[in-house]
């Protein structure tokens, strides 16, 4: 199954996609489609200058940044995400096609028991809070969005289930929209490679990715982080030998003094 919403053009031509990113508006700023530009402190312009480093390196490391979930609806990846908290995306890739075998829009979902869609999503942990949370889910879009996932990050936010990360994910993979995705990948990496200090909370990690990336950058740079932190900064045993990022990484720096 080939991932991302290139499938779904229908859903994709009622959103403002790449036109977001040429207006500058960005996800999770206060009004809606504006952030506030405030003048960098020294640190932070520091920080910046490291981050766009990180970009173009990462780049030429990760050519292709998407999402490892697979969808073909954007529905779809609202789902995944959900089932994703504490389970693997290959374990969710694996369970998803059988929930859509029995449940293949958001209508059928909607009007599913949540005990029927656990049954099926068990294997992914915590099915019976994820069932819960995709059968709200999926009611509200089917109540209220004609059956569609809505266009704002405000509007996402307020979907049972949906937490900043997932409305981020939704803002930057399906609408094209600038996006900061703060998983546990992008978490650890940041504080490693010193784009943030020591801050591991998800939403004061975003905060200051918001003041030192450009918002364009912000959704390829978090899949990039995942490809990169699966690879070859993996979690226990960051492989700082191997990485492209060691000259320039607070961390990678102090094993080559070693
Ligand atoms: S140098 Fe080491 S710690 Fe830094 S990003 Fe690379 S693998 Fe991770």
């Amino acid at each position: 199954m080939k991932k991302g919403l290139k499938k779904e053009p229908a859903e994709m031509k009622t959103t403002a996609g790449k036109k977001g990113l040429a207006a500058g508006k960005t996800a999770a700023g206060k009004k809606k489609g504006t952030r506030k530009k405030t003048a960098l402190t020294k640190n932070e312009k520091i920080r910046k200058e490291l981050a766009l480093e990180v970009i173009e390196r990462l780049k030429k490391e990760y050519p292709i940044a998407e999402c490892t979930l697979d969808y073909e609806k954007a529905w779809q990846l609202l789902v995944s995400v959900r089932l994703a908290a504490q389970c693997t995306d290959a374990r969710v890739d694996q369970i998803t096609p059988l929930l859509y075998e029995k449940f293949p829009d958001v209508a059928a979902l909607a009007a599913a028991e949540p005990e029927e869609i656990e049954e099926i999503v068990r294997p992914c942990g915590l099915g019976r809070s994820k069932a819960r949370d995709i059968s709200a889910c999926m009611r509200v879009l089917h109540d209220q969005y004609d059956d569609h996932v809505p266009e704002t990050f405000e509007e996402l936010l307020a979907l049972p289930g949906v937490g900043r990360k997932s409305a981020n994910l939704i803002m930057g993979d399906v609408f094209g929209k600038p996006a900061i995705v703060t998983d546990t990948h992008c978490i650890r990496l940041c504080n490693l490679i010193g784009l943030v200090d020591n801050i591991k909370e998800p939403a004061k990690v975003e905060r200051e990715l918001w003041k030192i990336i450009p918002p364009e950058e912000g959704n390829d740079l978090c899949h990039r982080f995942v490809h990169h932190g699966r690879a070859v900064c993996v979690a226990r045993r960051p492989q700082c030998d191997a990485c492209c990022l060691r000259d320039i990484c607070r961390h990678g720096r102090t094993t080559m003094e070693e």
